[in-house]
């Protein structure tokens, strides 16, 4: 059977140039060679972040960096921001850690509102605010920009953490001008390559702070990474197809160049939720806060997803249905990574074809 092509978001699209640039030779991971190939690596994701910040390369899922964030910041109480099933999720794991935490709970669909953290981080409860950037489950981005001036204007010493798991390299995020103090992603999203590995960036603030936090552990401290960092190695033995992998995509993407690349994202955007609304379906993000990387479209058509799914599969496509609770009620279509813009609308037109018959 073919594997069919994948418009979901996450895994997203491999496409066999990528696979094949991660199928190489092991080689050693404390040697010259691996430090030149993390250099490299290294460097590109600066770029593409516009940081100076630290870089981790990590092999292991994003859900482990959630608890590194609050691992290496929280002293006094962490407060996040709940607006889908990954920031609750978040929110469930510090409670299972026992920190003082409190939350600002959304509706689904609606984005995070700088009056509602000023509020909260007003009463000097907190020393850290945690958040998803583009809420996967009901594809919704928050503004960064907004967030970024209440922080650093009025708290410089809130510890401020991201999950950009499905943003990051899919949308323009100024890492070190809007002062995000740790943000983490999973190569499997909008980075365009298999799953298993995480990139995060951190500041000095951050790390300062958590050489002060005793009983870090070890794994999830940023502590034990200093050295390898400084080494252009990993702490631990790395996928190094992952290595191959980030090295090329990077190639891909300075060759696109970054404005073009932010630009594609925002392009498919907009030709998705323009087909939607033609369709006389409704976007289920409030106005003017929907995801470039992925669009969930409210089912007010109460179109049959489910048999729409069995004919997209005949077709050779993987299409997503809506994430738990909103299964068949709110589909999303992921357009990020490795999707241009013939390849969404070849899937619309599908899509199209589907819907008639
Ligand atoms: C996919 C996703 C995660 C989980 O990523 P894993 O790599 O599977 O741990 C976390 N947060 C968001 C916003 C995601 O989209």
């Amino acid at each position: 059977m073919k594997v069919p092509k994948l418009f979901i978001p996450g895994p997203t699209h491999v496409t066999d140039e990528i696979l094949s640039a991660m199928s190489k030779k092991q080689i050693g991971h404390r040697t010259p060679e691996i430090s030149r190939i993390i250099e490299e690596i290294i460097e590109g994701i600066k770029n593409l972040l516009y940081t100076e910040n630290k870089i981790l390369l990590m092999s292991n899922p994003a859900s482990a960096l959630w608890e590194m964030g609050t691992n290496n910041s929280v002293n006094k109480g962490v407060l996040h921001a709940v607006n889908g099933a990954f920031s609750k999720k978040w929110l469930k794991i510090s409670k299972q850690y026992n920190y003082h935490s409190e939350s600002i709970d959304y509706d689904w669909g609606k984005a995070i509102k700088v009056e509602d953290i000023d509020k909260l981080l007003s009463t000097g409860k907190f020393d850290v605010f945690a958040m998803v950037h583009n809420e996967t489950s009901t594809g919704v981005m928050s503004n960064l920009e907004e967030i970024s001036n209440l922080l650093l204007n009025k708290y410089p010493d809130i510890i401020w953490l991201v999950d950009s798991v499905s943003s990051m390299a899919g949308t323009k995020i100024e890492i070190d001008k809007l002062g995000i103090d740790y943000i983490f992603s999973s190569t499997q999203k909008a980075w365009g390559l298999p799953a298993g590995f995480s990139v995060c960036a951190f500041s000095d603030k951050i790390y300062q702070k958590s050489k002060k936090i005793p009983g870090r552990g070890y794994y999830l401290n940023l502590e034990s990474y200093d050295k390898s960092i400084r080494k252009n190695q990993t702490l631990t033995t790395p996928s190094i197809p992952h290595l191959y992998g980030l090295k090329y995509v990077l190639k891909k993407i300075k060759e696109e160049g970054l404005e073009n690349r932010w630009d594609r994202h925002i392009s498919m955007a907009q030709t998705t939720r323009e087909w939607a609304l033609n369709h006389g379906q409704k976007l289920f993000p409030e106005k003017g806060y929907e995801s470039n990387t992925l669009t969930c479209i409210e089912n007010l058509k109460i179109w049959d997803i489910n048999n729409i799914n069995e004919k997209f599969l005949e077709r050779g496509f993987r299409m997503d249905r809506g994430y738990g609770i909103l299964r068949t009620k709110a589909f999303r279509i992921s357009h990020m990574g490795n999707i241009y813009m013939d390849d969404l609308i070849e899937y619309l037109e599908i899509f199209d074809e589907i819907i008639k018959n």
